[in-house]
């Protein structure tokens, strides 16, 4: 695997790969690789001949000092994680690589950014924006890979790819989950073993309103959710919601596509998880 830490050196490797005929795959991470990234990089490996994984925690989508303190950077073992799921390509740069003093530009991709983890998170989606558009200008991945984990993440991205007319295929991969049901999250570390059982709230609670997606009203199911998740010790709701999964405003009976989407502090870490119901 190579491993480059200049957006010049990767540049210039990627360019010359190009000339060969090679296409380009891109898998951006914050690193702390768990199973749910090397996912990513599986799927990344079957679809594009070059897979770039980059490992960067964006300080600009951080809007929680202690958070992006507290961030897990375990850069040696995610190396060796890397080379194991035979990536191609690492890019691992400083924060001096990727921002100029002072960089406060962003992109206004409209409501979306605001919704849900961006009301409760102000900023998180400029940065993100803000760090894949620069990752997308110094790789010119063909295809970028993205988890339905962050799935407003998702949403975010194919905006701006779509407002930019940038000429990559954005993949969205399924969520990877650990036995008892727990989506993977490099944050799920902080979890203590009591923190991780009250976690399984989450996805129980996401399981049981797809069973009973066709039985209830979207507000009965919301209703319901929302109180098995207050029920749960240690356990503190920020949001639940049945969103339309193209605008994630409410979702409505001519929505095509319905996703459930839940965020909760669990101990003193942050979870985000949800599922497509239909
Ligand atoms: P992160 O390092 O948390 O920024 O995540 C990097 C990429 O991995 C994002 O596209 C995430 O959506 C994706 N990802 C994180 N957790 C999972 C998971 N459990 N299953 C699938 N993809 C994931």
């Amino acid at each position: 695997m190579k491993i480059f830490t200049t957006r010049q050196k990767l540049h210039e490797y990627l360019a010359e790969m190009r000339l060969n005929g090679k296409t380009t795959g891109l898998v951006p991470t914050m690193g702390a690789l768990h199973n749910g990234h090397i996912s990513l990089l599986a799927t990344a490996k079957r679809q594009t001949d070059v897979v770039v994984c980059s490992i960067f925690v964006n300080p600009t989508q951080f809007n929680d000092a202690n958070d992006l303190e507290k961030y897990p950077r375990p850069i040696e073992s995610d190396i060796e994680k890397l080379k194991n799921a035979d990536c191609d390509v690492l890019f691992n740069p400083t924060v001096d690589e990727m921002y100029g003093p002072n960089e406060t530009w962003h992109l206004d991709i409209g409501p979306l950014e605001h919704l849900l983890e961006g009301r409760t998170r102000p900023g998180h989606y400029q940065g993100v924006t803000q760090v894949v558009a620069k990752l997308f200008n110094i790789i010119e991945p063909d295809m970028a890979f993205f988890g339905q984990k962050d799935y407003q993440q998702v949403l975010v991205i194919s905006r701006m790819v779509e407002l930019l007319k940038l000429p990559v295929k954005m993949v969205m991969c399924p969520i990877v989950r650990d036995e008892g049901g727990l989506a993977m999250s490099s944050r799920n570390v902080h979890l203590s073993a009591d923190d991780r059982q009250h976690a399984l709230v989450l996805s129980k609670t996401l399981n049981m309103v797809k069973e009973q997606y066709q039985h209830h009203t979207l507000a009965e199911l919301k209703e319901l959710a929302t109180a098995f998740i207050n029920s749960e010790p240690g356990v503190i709701l920020d949001y639940f919601e049945i969103a339309d999964g193209v605008t994630l405003l409410p979702a409505q009976p001519d929505s095509t596509k319905v996703v459930a989407l839940v965020a909760a502090r669990v101990g003193n870490t942050r979870l985000i998880d949800n599922m497509i119901l239909g």
